[in-house]
């Protein structure tokens, strides 16, 4: 069969797409592509298990295998050998799309958050073209010819420029810039989509859309006012700020709209999101100070440190003490590669190995936890024969934690090993944390120990769910129609489609 007569899918991510929010507007006759879609389509729930957090959906995804073999889980990673952490690279991860390519269908993949270009047959692949996570220094392209195509016919990205950030919700101009560049990317997005399609015969053509979830983030109170979170964030605003997610999500619709007419009624299309959003209060900071008053974690002191611990140590509390005007001037202004380059050193505290237990990771909307154990960490005091215990010990800890009047501060506290029903992980933590909204508040003070943190991230006013949502049409028939499909199988919906 030649390609241009094999089946044809069009997928189109809109990460960061909270389902119950595209139900509403599709519902109220906001997002009509996304409306005559599911006329002739399904609806569908797209669910992750509590431990496939955030950063680990898309990985899932893309690898139809869970976090314990991808081992993806953060931006930045931990790494038992060298015991430090460093910028994640995703260049291991094998795509599903792989064994697609290599059987004849002619792929096209354009910023799927967290894959990188492999340079396959039959196959168009962008990456980091404009990208939320800033996984690439530079897009990267395959064949070399479409450099041409990205440069001349595309443009870059309005991501690709700097980053698009705003101080908080009190930064009207801030959010005004964020809503116009998300609007611009989207569409050049479309643009560009529309020109892959024409110029290219694929069979199946994989997009993602990112500016929604970029603007979500900072926005978030825009659409959801009533939250205790967000009282009185929104008032104010000029139109342009008030309705720019929505106009956001209207633009990414128009162009999910043009593209579904250009491949016609015969192709198959996927819309889906993997994670959603809600109100965001903060990201709790306190398991490091927590860790060092119990004697589970200490840190060195400063005449024990070596020369490059002190510098990271100091060039970490500069960094804290920036007035957040200039903090702001420095995200907005600085390239990627001195983002990372000043970013990294404030990551992890200058930690004495010899005498701590378990710390803290970097940290997410939810925390991750690592035992220094023994034959797995370089440099382990745990004794792997009481990883077990400990781990019971600091589970029971983390959960009977209360504020001071008396609130629960984690909802949830997930051992990785008793999830996965194995022994201790290598890559992953051995606890992920998800806050209750008590966690995030502005100090959080706990009743026993006595200690008090600040949250961070308080810029931020939405933070991802672990549930997407898909609409496939046509819609499958009889029994074939599933209304949930794990995050870790949504692939096998563009797989089926493929070789129906
Ligand atoms: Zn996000």
């Amino acid at each position: 069969m030649s390609q241009s007569a094999r089946r044809r899918v069009l997928a189109i991510g809109i990460d960061g797409a909270e389902p119950r929010l595209i139900r509403r507007w599709i519902d109220g006759g906001e997002l009509p592509s996304l409306k005559a879609l599911l006329e002739h389509g399904a609806w569908g729930r797209v669910p992750s298990p509590a431990y496939v957090v955030n950063e680990a959906v898309w990985p899932t995804f893309i690898t139809g295998s869970a976090p314990l073999l991808h081992g993806i889980y953060h931006l930045w990673p931990w790494h038992p050998e060298t015991m430090d952490v460093s910028f994640l690279n995703t260049n291991h991860l094998t795509p599903f799309w792989k064994d697609l390519a290599h059987q004849g269908h002619a792929v096209g993949i354009l910023d799927v958050p967290y894959a990188s270009v492999i340079g396959l047959p039959n196959a168009v692949e962008i990456a980091g073209w404009g990208e939320h996570e800033l996984l690439h220094r530079r897009p990267e392209v395959h064949p070399p010819a479409l450099s041409a195509l990205l440069r001349d016919g595309a443009g870059s990205h309005p991501f690709a420029h700097g980053t698009v950030d705003a101080k908080g919700p009190q930064d009207q101009n801030g959010l005004s810039r964020v809503v116009s560049l998300c609007l611009a990317g989207a569409r050049q997005r479309g643009a560009l989509m529309a020109r892959l399609l024409s110029e290219t015969v694929l069979n199946l053509f994989l997009a993602v859309f990112s500016e929604a979830h970029h603007a979500s983030h900072l926005l978030w109170h825009t659409v959801d006012p009533a939250h205790p979170a967000h009282r009185g964030k929104a008032m104010g605003y000029p139109p342009v700020v008030a309705r720019g997610l929505l106009e956001i999500f209207r633009e990414v619709d128009r162009q999910i709209g043009r593209l579904v007419e250009a491949v016609g009624p015969e192709t198959t299309v996927l819309i889906f999101s993997l994670r959603g959003m809600r109100a965001h209060e903060g990201i709790p900071t306190i398991l490091d100070p927590l860790f060092r008053a119990l004697g589970l974690a200490y840190v060195k002191e400063w005449r024990a440190q070596s020369w490059p611990e002190r510098a990271r140590g100091a060039f970490s509390g500069i960094k804290r003490h920036l007035p957040s005007s200039l903090k702001y001037v420095y995200y907005r202004l600085a390239s990627h590669e001195v983002k990372l380059r000043v970013l990294e050193p404030g990551m992890m505290p200058a930690y004495d190995w010899s005498r701590t237990v378990a710390f803290p990771l970097p940290i997410d909307h939810h925390a991750c936890i690592r035992l220094n154990l023994r034959g797995r960490e370089a440099q382990g005091v745990l004794d792997p024969g009481q990883y077990h215990e400990t781990c019971a010990e600091i589970e029971r800890l983390l959960r009977e934690l209360k504020t001071q009047d008396g609130s629960p501060v984690a909802k949830d506290v997930l051992c990785i090993a008793r999830e996965t029903g194995g022994g201790p992980p290598w890559h992953l933590p051995d606890f992920i944390v998800h806050w209750e909204d008590a966690a995030s508040a502005s100090p959080l003070r706990l009743m026993s120990p006595p200690i008090t943190a600040h949250p961070a991230g308080m810029k931020f006013t939405g933070q991802h769910t672990a549930e997407g949502f898909f609409i496939l049409r046509p819609r499958p028939g009889g029994s074939a129609a599933p209304d949930s499909v794990g995050v870790e199988d949504l692939h096998r919906l563009l797989v089926n489609a493929l070789k129906a």
